[in-house]
Formats: structure tokens, C-alpha cells, sequence
């Protein structure tokens, strides 16, 4: 091609490459497009056309009491009763606020604040779970976020504004909708400050990443990357304001207690794993107050708003039983249904739940360890029975412990 310019040539009439520098030239009336220019038209179109018009305010309706969505929880979640008091108010309340600050907007002054809500609680007593049941409720926005992906600009890891991309995502790019949301952030007691706490091991930098949080906690204006990811400097930005986003907090705060403890001026010695002292972490936790988050290593700011700080028991044996059978979808339940669908009546002995149970204690992952066990026991069956052509399949005593030991 040695003499030719490029205008000679057929080339992309956008980036000026010619036909043997890209993967395609399309024709159009007055010259060629480049496969890769085509793309790029492409993507930012789609990227403008997303963000869609914001709906009008429109009062939430159909809003149901505390009472009720108490009864709800109860049907999923067992006990808890305090946290799920807390949160059935806390959601009634953020519709209640809704309608108030964005649609009557009365001439009277008086702005309603939200209170953003911090569950304290050992993993696995159903933190999430409560988020997860209460998101099948909810007719505004609400997305799940964990904080351990979350760090500061510049390092590996989402950007904070991430969380509302998702609730953007939520509300279907409509920003009014992602407006009146409401958040779960899970394991928040992952960004605090490293501190004289040996649990905490990563500090990336916990406190840039608070800093960066309480923006959206305080309610602002902030801009979302309405695809995620890192922020960059020619993306185009979705303004949203946070300041009727309800957020709900998350974590297990291991070693709090000693900061609970020292507050109280109780003598701990040690936290070990006694049953004594488990009682005694138990019944610490129920005293958990703000001055207990920043003696941990939430900053001040940060605890200032979330007003609302309750805890999660953790689950003794009695609960762990209910948990296997009382929920509309407990396992055992979800054990049944498989089996019903090849027409097989599922039994399992008493023996067996107490026996599951006491396997997820001695191993001590709590209510996480029950499927896993489950699975242990059924798998065998759940291959057998379907061409087995019974009925019934009984698992008895000595058919579960087998299973269990078989793969010990
Ligand atoms: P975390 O408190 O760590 O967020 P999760 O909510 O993820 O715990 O609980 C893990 C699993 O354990 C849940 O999926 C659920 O099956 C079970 N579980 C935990 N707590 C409860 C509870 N109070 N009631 C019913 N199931 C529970």
C-alpha cells in the first residue's frame, strides 16, 4: 500500500483505521463504519437509554402495618423476635417517609429523618435471612450488598457508590424508584478500623471505605456508575439521593463483647469456648450500644447514623429443631417436596432432626451446617428411592448415622 494515503483507501470514516486494521468495514451511504467504531455507538447509546425517565411521585399504597409484616417474618425466620420488631417498624416507617417527604411534601417544616437500622449477631442466626425475607415484601427497591468487596477509590474492589448501581439495577434505572429503596449491607463490622482487635485482619483501609459509606448514609447527592464497577472519568454519572434510602446494617462484631465488657466494667476472663462463657458472650451481646461499635472501630460518624442498634440471639438446640421444621421452607420440608415429586412419602424419625442438630452443634456451624448435613443423609436416597418404585422411605436412626459415618 506503500504511497497511498489512507484517504485513498477504504477506511473506517470515524477512527480513520483502514480495512486490513479492523475485523469489519460496514458500508453506508457516503462511506465506512468500523465493526469496533459500531460497537462503541452501540454501547453508548444503550448506556444513554437506560437511565430512564424518573416516574412521578407516587404515594405508596398497600402499606402493610408493623403487625403484619411481623407476622410475615415469623413464618420464615425463627425467633429473633426483638430484631424483627425493630425491622417491621423500621420498614413502616421508610414507606410512612416516603409518602410524606416525596409526595404530600407538607408546608409544615417538619421533614421526617430516617433511622437506619445495625443488627448485631453471631453469623448464621439469619442476619440476611430477615433481609432476604423482608425484600420478598417490599414494593419499593432493595438489593443485598456485602461489604467485604467494597473498597477505597483506587484500590482492588467496587467503589461504595457500587451499592446504589445495584439498587439502580433494583429499580429498574428508574432513579425516583431507586430514591425511595432500602439497602442490607451484610458484614459492616468487616470495614472497621483495624484496632486492638486481633479478629479483624484486613484493613484496606476500613476507614477510607467508612468514609466513603457515610456519604451515602448521611444523604447526598451521589454519582452512581449506572453499570458499576470502577468509577472513570468519561463514564457518565446517574445522580442519586440518598436521602430516603433506608439502610440496614449487618454483622457479627466477633469480639465485641470485650468492649461491652470493659464498658460494663464486668471482669471477663477470657472468651473461650466453654459453655459458661458462651453464655456469657450471649448474654453480653444484649447490652451492645453505639459507644461498643467505635470502641471496635466504626468511626464515630458512622455510628451516629444508624441510630438503630438491636442484636441476634444466637440459636440454641431448641431453635435449631424448629429451624429444620417449623419454616414454610425449611429443609426438611424442601427434603419432602423432592421426594413428593416422584411420588414418595418421605419419613423422617425424630431421632434423625435431633441427631442433625446435635451434628451441626459439635461441628459448630449452626443453622449454615444443617443443609450440609442433610445432604449427607439424603444423598444416598435421593439417588435409590426414584427407581427403587416404594412408596415410603423411612430414614431411621441407624440409616442416618451410617450415611454420616460413611463419609467421615
Ligand atoms: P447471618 O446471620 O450470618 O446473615 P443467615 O441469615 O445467612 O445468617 O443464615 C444462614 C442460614 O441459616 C439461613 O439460610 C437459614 O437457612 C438458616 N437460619 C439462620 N438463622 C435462622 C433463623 N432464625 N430462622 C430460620 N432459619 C435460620
Amino acid at each position: 500500500m506503500a504511497g497511498r494515503g489512507v484517504k485513498d483507501q477504504k477506511h473506517c470514516c470515524l477512527c480513520g483505521r483502514t480495512e486490513s486494521e479492523v475485523p469489519l468495514l460496514i458500508e453506508g451511504a457516503d462511506g465506512w463504519v468500523c465493526a469496533d467504531c459500531m460497537k462503541q455507538i452501540h454501547d453508548y447509546v444503550e448506556d444513554l437509554t437506560t437511565i430512564r425517565q424518573s416516574s412521578p411521585a407516587e404515594k405508596l399504597t398497600d402499606i402493610k402495618k408493623p403487625a403484619e409484616i411481623k407476622e410475615f417474618l415469623d413464618q420464615y425466620v425463627i425467633g429473633q423476635d426483638r430484631a424483627k420488631k425493630l425491622l417491621s417498624v423500621a420498614v413502616y416507617n421508610h414507606y410512612k417517609r416516603v409518602n410524606h417527604n416525596l409526595v404530600d411534601k407538607p408546608n409544615d417544616g417538619v421533614e421526617l429523618e430516617k433511622s437506619n437500622i445495625l443488627l448485631v449477631g453471631p453469623t448464621g442466626t439469619g442476619k440476611t435471612l430477615l433481609a432476604k425475607t423482608i425484600a420478598r415484601l417490599l414494593n419499593v427497591p432493595f438489593t443485598i450488598v456485602d461489604a467485604t468487596v467494597l473498597t477505597e477509590a483506587g484500590y482492588v474492589g467496587e467503589d461504595v457508590e457500587s451499592i446504589l448501581t445495584r439498587l439502580l439495577q433494583e429499580a429498574d434505572y428508574d432513579v425516583a424508584r431507586a430514591e425511595r429503596g432500602i439497602v442490607f449491607i451484610d458484614e459492616i463490622d468487616k470495614i472497621a478500623r483495624k484496632g486492638d482487635n486481633p479478629s479483624i485482619t484486613r484493613d484496606v483501609s476500613g476507614e477510607g471505605v467508612q468514609q466513603a459509606m457515610l456519604k451515602l448514609l448521611e444523604g447526598n447527592v451521589v454519582n452512581v456508575p449506572p453499570k458499576g464497577g470502577r468509577k472513570h472519568p468519561e463514564q457518565d454519572f446517574v445522580h442519586v439521593d440518598t436521602q430516603n434510602i433506608l439502610f440496614i446494617c449487618g454483622g457479627a462484631f466477633e469480639g465485641i463483647e470485650r468492649h461491652i465488657a470493659e464498658r460494663l466494667n464486668t471482669q471477663v476472663v477470657g472468651f473461650g469456648t466453654s459453655s459458661k462463657q458462651r453464655v456469657l458472650r450471649e448474654n453480653l451481646l444484649k447490652y451492645v450500644d453505639p459507644q461498643d461499635l467505635r470502641s471496635y472501630g466504626l468511626i464515630p460518624e458512622i455510628v451516629g447514623r444508624l441510630p438503630v442498634v438491636t442484636h441476634l440471639d444466637s440459636l440454641n438446640r431448641d431453635s435449631l429443631l424448629r429451624i429444620l421444621t417449623e419454616p414454610k421452607n425449611a429443609i426438611l420440608k424442601q427434603y419432602a417436596e423432592l421426594f413428593r415429586m416422584d411420588g414418595i412419602k418421605l419419613v423422617v424419625q425424630s431421632a434423625v432432626k435431633e441427631l442433625i442438630v446435635d451434628t451441626a452443634i459439635a461441628n459448630k456451624m449452626g443453622a449454615r451446617g444443617l443443609r450440609s448435613i442433610c445432604e449427607r443423609i439424603f444423598n444416598d436416597a435421593m439417588y435409590d428411592a426414584p427407581s427403587s418404585g416404594n412408596r415410603t422411605f423411612t430414614v431411621t436412626l441407624a440409616y442416618a448415622k451410617a450415611r454420616l459415618s460413611d463419609e467421615a
